[in-house]
């Protein structure tokens, strides 16, 4: 900001000095009142790229001379509200720099300036400059030093500004750790595209970490990589050189355009569309998500290559992804045929986010680089409430500092079962803590005893005399809606429909599928999902057909489904399982909790329709299976099967019935699943209008993880849209578990005592 505010002062001839404070930019500025309008005015509409302008305060300045000229005032210790950005994808000057031969950084990968370049992941501390960044190992030449400290130049205080005869460099090394003997940049580059274009693959050390790359038309290429990973089914990520390469592939929607060309350049998962691309990139799917280059390093390589490649996280299975070099050697070798590294060490791992077009806005699935550390409003009422530590969830775990009316969410951090993930999890909240300056004078967990992250809180808590407050999982899902969506502190309470896989519930069986009557402060459930038991526990969440015979089972007791229905091909697959043992453990309660699981329902239906129903390999892959099959039928179904409550409880007998009677008259898997969602969608949004107009509400909010589903959202979308009711829906924070820290944190804040009658 004050190389902009420099800049204008200057052209409009005002006297006076810009620095950073511990709010923001103050800017003291002397000169005919018609110029200091003009100053403000410029400031809105010619704010330097990255810069978000919140507010513009103004006062008259009563004391003070004025200098002689404009200047800008160097930082001074202490950190500001403006100091730590995300990292932001190479701009246009940049970019055009880079492919000019005439050009001192023509092919250069690690180019950037003050609107572009590396953030997050190199700072090792505050004050965000140079020493503090991991730069600090790469001294200025004499020309780059020069641009430094010119206040009139683009790369005027760019920390991690470089070239090439100071910055870092490129190389690629083989499997075995053997370096390849080229003698510069752009004969790294040729070679690497000439390896990926004859099937290999490549490890890519990039910005927030190490990618695993491939030909994404070489169908053996991305077999193999699916097999060297270890990575069964999710979908892998693609890179394109440029808009006009995904349209190939893709159908882009104009708002997704926006957003894959935008600083953060997350990936955006689109409908597949046109030529197609190897089919072990998202097996089941009729979605690819693509993201552009970032960096000039993935600028220089896809200006070599004829097609997308696969850009997946570097790591095996689960594991977090690699950030250094030493760590890629150890992990990737077996993985990689050879290793594109630099020496610009990744201080903060980023996974790539990810965002998806749904209901007429691209919203959050993933959030991590690009988007973090930016912080987020909390709504008003909370901006005086103490600072918050929300601890997040156990899988796609993140956390937040809540406090001084602002939110930073932690980048996506992953599953906390697994330990690496666990240990990155500490390591982060300790960076976050130290850069953030942030102590913290409430915790926050979720109830779940079992969560590392509730543990971690506990200790915390325990250890440092801080209150502890325990949320509910679906009141956390629900005041992360109302919170991102700025709902105010005392705002009457909102009907939320909250859709999830589970979470313990005030009683302490596991919820899912909830209707909540709620704000900040306090919530009850009005209605929920019938509780179906959950055969073998956690194993449920692997094998769908637990789920299916579940639900049956809980429809239909004892009748003969087969003199029922006719020979389902589900009825086949349960016949193989030990049946009479599993209706024992039901009928006893063994390891059979009850959940009211709304994902567990789409795994139901999945595994009647024939959707992986033997295994899954991640939570949400038969829901994503069922959702894409369908896609396809979308347009033909109506909402044919009945979802009522009865009392307290939506049962699902009635669903059941007009669903297997349907397979049984031999209807399309994919019309099925479509009438599946179509009647979900119109079902729940039909009882969450009846239950808002009993309560007075004239608010809907929709949370949880199923509401990654697009055909879902929209559904209820569509069926209230000629209500009076306010729908309101997660956007900018997942709605999966890595909003919930969101959530958490804002309901601690009301919660705390001096929140009130501020
Ligand atoms: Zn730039
Ligand atoms: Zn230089
Ligand atoms: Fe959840």
């Amino acid at each position: 900001m004050r190389p902009r505010v420099w800049q204008l002062a200057r052209e409009l001839g005002l006297r006076g000095r810009v620095r950073n404070d511990a709010e923001g930019v103050l800017i003291e500025a002397w000169g005919e009142a018609g110029r200091l309008e003009a100053l403000v005015a410029r400031l809105r509409v010619e704010a330097p790229p990255l810069a978000h302008i919140e507010t513009i305060e103004r006062r008259p300045l009563t004391a003070g001379v004025p200098p002689a000229d404009f200047t800008i005032v160097a930082s001074a210790a202490g950190h500001s509200a403006t100091d730590v950005s995300p990292d932001a994808a190479t701009c246009p000057a940049c970019l055009a720099e880079i492919r000019d031969p005439a050009d001192r950084r023509h092919g250069y990968p690690f180019t950037n300036c003050t609107h572009c370049g590396p953030r997050l992941s190199i700072l090792r501390a505050i004050p965000y400059d140079r020493a503090n960044t991991s730069m600090a190992v790469f001294p200025m030449c004499p020309r780059c030093r020069a641009e430094y400290d010119d206040p009139a130049d683009r790369r005027f205080h760019a920390q991690p500004n470089a070239c090439p005869d100071c910055g870092p460099r490129i190389w690629l090394e083989a499997a075995d750790g053997t370096r390849m003997a080229e003698e510069n940049a752009a004969a790294v580059l040729d070679r690497a595209a000439a390896l990926i274009r004859a099937g290999k693959i490549l490890a890519i050390k990039g910005i927030g970490g190490i990618h695993l790359a491939c030909n994404a038309a070489d169908p053996e290429a991305v077999a193999e990589l699916r097999r060297r990973k270890r990575r069964d089914h999710k979908p892998f990520a693609l890179m394109a050189r440029d808009l006009a390469m995904i349209a190939r592939h893709a159908r882009l929607e104009a708002d997704a355009e926006a957003v894959l060309t935008s600083p953060a350049a997350p990936i955006v998962i689109l409908e597949a569309a046109g030529e197609a691309l190897a089919p072990g990139i998202s097996p089941g799917q009729n979605t690819l998500g693509f993201m552009l280059p970032y960096s000039p390093l993935h600028h220089l390589l896809m200006a070599r290559l004829e097609a997308p490649i696969v850009l997946t996280s570097g790591n095996v299975s689960d594991a977090p992804q690699c950030i250094g070099n030493d760590e890629a050697r150890e992990h990737l070798a077996g993985i990689a045929d050879a290793l594109l590294l630099h020496d610009r060490e990744i201080l903060v791992r980023l996974d790539d986010s990810v965002l998806r077009p749904a209901a007429g806005r691209v919203r959050m699935l993933r959030r991590a680089r690009g988007y973090a550390p930016a912080p987020l409003p909390l709504p008003a009422g909370l901006n005086k409430a103490p600072a918050v530590l929300a601890l997040g969830a156990e899988l796609k775990s993140t956390f937040c500092l809540a406090g001084g009316g602002r939110a930073i969410l932690s980048p996506h951090l992953g599953d906390l079962e697994h330990a690496a993930t666990l240990r990155e999890y500490r390591a982060m909240l300790d960076h976050y803590l130290a850069l953030f300056e942030f102590t913290p004078e409430v915790v926050a967990v979720d109830r779940h005893p079992d969560y590392h992250s509730t543990r971690l809180g506990q200790e915390w808590a325990a250890g440092a005399g801080l209150p502890l407050v325990m949320v509910q999982h679906h009141h956390a899902h629900l005041a992360a809606t109302l919170a991102e969506h700025g709902v105010p502190l005392d705002s009457p309470p909102v009907l939320g429909l909250i859709l999830d896989g589970l979470g313990l519930g005030e009683d302490g069986s596991l919820w899912g599928g909830e209707l909540l009557l709620g704000n900040y402060r306090q919530y009850r459930r009005l209605a929920g999902f019938d509780p179906v038991p959950l055969p073998g526990g956690m194993r449920a969440m692997r094998e769908p057909w637990r789920n299916a015979f579940a639900h049956l089972e809980r429809a239909f007791g004892d009748t003969d489904l087969r003199a029922r229905f006719g020979d389902l091909a589900i009825l086949d697959l349960l016949e193989t399982r030990p049946l009479r043992n599993l209706r024992i453990m039901l009928d006893r309660g063994l390891n059979s909790p009850p959940a009211s699981s709304a994902g567990r329902l789409f795994d139901a239906v999945a595994a009647v329709l024939g959707i992986c129903p033997e295994s899954v390999s991640h939570e949400g892959q038969a829901a994503m299976c069922l959702e894409a099959l369908a896609a396809s039928a979308m347009g033909e179904a109506q909402a044919v099967y009945p979802v009522r409550l009865e009392g307290e409880r939506i049962r699902w007998r009635p669903l059941w019935e007009a669903l297997l009677a349907d397979c049984a008259a031999g209807c399309e898997a994919a019309l099925v699943a479509a009438r599946f969602h179509r009647s979900l969608a119109e079902g729940l949004a039909v009882i969450s209008r009846r239950l808002a107009a009993a309560h007075g509400c004239d608010t809907v909010a929709l949370g949880g993880g199923v509401f990654q589903n697009r055909l879902l959202l929209e559904g209820v979308f569509a069926a209230l849209a000629d209500s009076d009711l306010c729908l309101l829906a997660p956007e900018r924070v997942p709605a999966n578990d890595g909003g919930l820290a969101l959530g958490q944190a804002a309901i601690a804040a009301a919660q705390s005592r001096s929140s009130s009658g501020t």
